[in-house]
């Protein structure tokens, strides 16, 4: 198999959960116990308490209660990522929860006023930026969203229902027509996610529906020319470079790398909202990409031959950023209400599929 030629990746999702600090509605007294999450950091497990006789225990790859920083989340989460995209490998740092629960917060936070409030998507960049061995060529960056099994660009949000492109031969995944902006340092990066963000915010009202309904994908390719002999490399997209470039071995040549963070739809379940029509569609498009992650999640943790990346677009769009080379990171966030004991369980089993 494709994992034991080119090392790096590592097989499953790690998983990881983050608590979000309460909110006056968690404040607000629900039952006779108002919190249903406990969590043992230094053992990594996680309980969820049903009632006050009976509580399930979760291990995870991490758990980071409501006082973890920014800091640390992206370093245990997302910094092994970064840099095995800076090593030419794929990568994904994904997050899965209820809306509110804090997956923006934790990957899109611009922390503006106060850097140490910046998300992953900030921490990486700044990362790249910063990084010198191994050092980059380029970075160029797309931003969009997934809304319905359609893809609008979201730096050029009239740019909508983008096709995927699926190299036959390399599995190599792209959105020929979506913009891809070259970046140089991190400002000029913070204030394309905030237009990005503001883009969203204004098409998504236009469409009368919420953010929090669609998928927000970040994706960041670093390109960097490799210079010694081809024979030398030991990266699959190397690999393959050489298979097509085969009798030309001397020259330079670009090596493309990819890290996608994507800032996955609440995943709340729909009768709660209790939709219909417009709604009930769109709440089926979540479910299936959501289901359909969560089957890809599974068959990669069981070390299944067979993962079903082709079910959605979402999980069309991770097909060369997750297993095999590529590492992936999930984080599961929820909020410590009782109230929502139900969602957050459902988070809790989402994230324990890749375990
Ligand atoms: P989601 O994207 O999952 O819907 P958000 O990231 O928008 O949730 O978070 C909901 C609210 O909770 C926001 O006001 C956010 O600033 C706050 N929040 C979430 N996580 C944290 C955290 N770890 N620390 C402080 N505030 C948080
Ligand atoms: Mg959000």
């Amino acid at each position: 198999n494709s994992s034991s030629d080119c090392e790096e990746g590592s097989g499953r999702v790690r998983v990881a959960v983050r608590l979000r600090p309460k909110n006056a509605e968690d404040l607000i007294s629900y039952s006779d116990f108002s919190d249903c999450v406990e969590l043992q950091p230094e053992l990594k497990r996680l309980k969820l308490r049903k009632n006050n006789w009976s509580s399930e225990s979760y291990r995870f790859d991490e758990v980071f209660t409501e006082t973890a920083s920014q800091k640390r989340v992206y370093e245990v989460v997302a910094k092994p990522v970064v840099e095995s995209v800076l090593n030419g490998y794929n990568g994904t740092v994904m997050a899965y929860g209820q809306t509110g629960t804090g997956k923006t917060y934790t990957l899109g936070r611009l922390g503006k006023d106060d850097a140490s409030e910046r998300g992953i998507m900030a921490r990486a960049l700044e990362d790249i930026f910063s990084s010198t061995s191994p050092a980059f060529d380029s970075v160029e960056v797309s931003y969009f969203q997934l809304y319905m099994e359609s893809i609008q660009d979201m730096l050029a949000p009239e740019k909508i229902n983008i096709p995927i492109n699926e190299d036959p031969k390399t599995g190599e995944v792209s959105l020929p027509g979506a913009s891809v902006v070259k970046v140089q340092d991190l400002d000029q990066f913070l204030q394309l996610l905030q237009i990005g963000e503001a883009n969203r915010h204004a098409s998504n009202t236009k469409l009368n529906t919420e953010s929090s309904r669609s998928h927000a994908i970040l994706m960041v390719y670093i390109q960097r020319s490799v210079h010694e002999k081809v024979e030398d490399g030991n990266t699959c997209q190397e690999k393959a470079l050489r298979t097509t470039l085969s009798g030309r071995n001397a020259i330079p040549l670009m090596r493309k790398s990819k890290l996608l963070i994507v800032d996955l739809a609440g995943s709340e379940r729909i009768d709660k909202s209790g939709s219909e029509g417009h709604l009930l569609e769109e709440a089926k498009f979540i479910n299936l990409s959501l289901t359909s992650l969560g089957k890809c999640i599974n068959a990669l943790a069981e070390n299944s031959p067979h993962i079903p990346l082709r079910d959605s677009k979402l999980t069309r769009l991770l097909r060369d950023s997750f297993g095999g080379s590529a590492r992936t990171s999930l984080i599961i966030t929820i909020g410590p209400s009782a109230r929502h004991y139900a969602e957050t369980t459902s988070s809790v089993m989402f994230g324990q599929r890749a375990i």
